[in-house]
């Protein structure tokens, strides 16, 4: 688990997309890179429900609060190797 008390810290944050009328102008990737701060604060987000289903539900059964806890500890390769 990330921070026992990240989801009251910080709220949902999405990285904003390009503009419609600028990215029909090209093929590459619209979705901006977020922060490294940004992930921090969303990867401590995440409260390691009981029952995760961010988890049961991954088609790809990826251990979705573990993958948090590494992100939020900067821990790609530990992050990487869950996935
Ligand atoms: S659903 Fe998954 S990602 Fe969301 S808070 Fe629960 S364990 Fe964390």
């Amino acid at each position: 688990m990330g921070k026992i008390d990240g989801f009251l810290l910080y709220d949902r944050d999405l990285p904003l997309p390009e503009a419609v009328e600028s990215r029909l102008k090209h093929y590459r990737e619209f979705q901006s890179l977020p922060s490294s701060e940004l992930l921090n604060h969303q990867a401590a987000r995440c409260m390691d429900c009981g029952i995760p289903f961010c988890q049961s539900a991954c088609p790809l059964g990826n251990i979705i609060p573990e993958f948090n806890d590494a992100v939020y500890k900067n821990q790609w390769k530990k992050a990487y190797d869950i996935l």
